[in-house]
């Protein structure tokens, strides 16, 4: 039986994706290896949301073909949406797909596979045109311990720094009732925990006819009760409606985590990055947050040396962020992508600068992550352990509601189950323990 290899950078949109090609050409028969130099076709689905991540894709393209020239190269992803006739031109490439296309890759790879079928996209180096959401045709997905599900796809919104509209086009919607199938599928397969995911999962329901809503949609999953829990990823703050938090907050149906990205705590770097809020609007929504949930993590993402960001704009972002009960930071430095508007600005922040900010703003990342974590010792915690062990210390690992790490002792029977613990502090491990409770 033919034998394929995906490598995924990226988001978990990109990770869902290649869980469905996955899925699908194994329904047909096919057998993943995590070696490249085994398989018959290879797919690297790539990432284009940095420079760095452009880079990697590429580099990953064409290691794998160094590692196995026979196999089929199949290249996908944001990079190949926006690169496309460059790696088009890179020898032992065989396809190219689109996002337009990518509902396609199972019978694409397939048809290569079998017929020598090369593919080339022929929206290269456009946006995503696609005003229709598609997916990969698989009856449900998981192999994961808490499967992701794709609800939507693309962003309206053009932040000034931001490819991802370039490459995955317009905001479009899984429909309702094809998202409470796939959540009921996922629970009648035994998955408890599942990861709603998309590029903007706050605008989900405003292109479909009838219009509906995010908040609409959540509360229907809690009515329909299909697995246990439901964790939401990332939500734009402007999204997060009073409606929205009071829900998430008020039923451990939905994981005790939000993730929100801030990307400035400065108001005129901000508007700069032509985010549509102030650092007051995200100031009052975490604070309801935290103060409706104290336990709820909330984590953020920020942007670091914005051009022209002076050195009061990012005291102010430092100053903003200490001032919340934030449980972790994802910090990115910032990096020029090509056909934005701040690709073009002016007041390029020098590199030892960059470092620098970067890493007083993961310094605060660190120690706000650290109290959360302190915060959490001595309380319970239901942990979705999963199916495989920590490498390092063989004990059983998972994640609570609030989004901490967790090991703890035990059977692999408890693999893919809610296990009750107490939580235990593990210092110097970026974990906590979990005793388990005598039932
Ligand atoms: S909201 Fe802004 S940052 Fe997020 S995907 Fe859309 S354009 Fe990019």
């Amino acid at each position: 039986m033919p034998r394929y290899f995906i490598n995924t950078l990226g988001c978990k949109v990109n990770r869902f994706e290649s869980d469905a090609v996955g899925m699908a050409l194994t329904s047909q028969g096919w057998t993943e290896t995590q070696k490249p130099s085994d398989a018959d076709v290879c797919v690297i689905n790539t990432c284009t949301v940095t420079g760095k991540a452009s880079v990697e894709s590429r580099h990953h393209i064409r290691q794998t073909i160094r590692k196995n020239p026979s196999a089929k190269m199949v290249v996908t992803g944001c990079y190949a949406q926006t690169e496309a006739a460059e790696i088009e031109k890179i020898e032992g490439v065989d396809a190219v797909i689109s996002h337009t296309e990518k509902h396609q890759l199972p019978e694409l790879i397939i048809a290569l596979y079998e017929k020598g079928e090369a593919h080339f996209s022929e929206d290269r180096n456009a946006s995503c045109r696609e005003t229709l959401f598609k997916g990969i045709n698989v009856d449900a997905l998981g192999t994961r311990t808490r499967p992701l599900l794709k609800i939507q796809d693309g962003c309206n919104a053009f932040c000034s720094y931001c490819i991802v509209p370039h490459t995955r086009g317009r905001s479009r919607s899984m429909p309702v009732a094809e998202v409470m199938d796939r959540l009921a599928s996922l629970g009648e397969k035994g998955y408890l925990e599942v990861v709603l995911t998309g590029i903007h999962i706050g605008c989900y329901g405003m292109d479909l006819t009838p219009v509906t809503s995010f908040y609409a949609l959540l509360k229907q999953m809690k009515e329909a009760g299909s697995v246990r829990r439901v964790r939401l990823s990332s939500m734009e703050p402007m999204e997060i409606s009073d409606e929205i938090v009071d829900l998430i907050t008020s039923s451990p149906y939905f994981c005790d985590h939000v993730h929100i990205p801030l990307q400035s705590g400065d108001d005129t770097v901000l508007s700069r990055m032509k985010r549509p809020y102030t650092t007051k609007r995200f100031k009052e929504l975490v604070t309801r947050i935290h103060t409706l949930s104290p336990t709820t993590a909330i984590g953020a993402d920020v942007i670091i040396g914005f051009p022209g960001e002076t050195d009061t704009q990012f005291e102010n972002t430092c100053h903003f962020l200490e001032s919340l009960p934030l449980a972790y930071l994802h910090v990115f430095p910032f990096s020029p992508r090509e056909r934005t508007p701040a690709a073009s600005f002016d007041g390029r922040i020098d590199s030892d600068t960059m470092k620098h900010r970067t890493a007083r703003v993961r310094a605060i990342g660190n120690a706000a992550k650290q109290r959360f974590m302190d915060a959490a010792v001595g309380t319970r915690a239901e942990v979705m352990v999963e199916k495989e062990r920590d490498r390092q210390t063989g004990l059983l690992k998972g994640l609570t509601s609030h989004y901490i790490p967790v090991q703890i002792e035990g059977g692999d029977h408890l693999m893919n189950q809610l296990v009750p613990v107490t939580l235990e502090a593990a210092p110097d491990s970026g974990h906590l323990m979990g005793r388990r409770e005598e039932r």
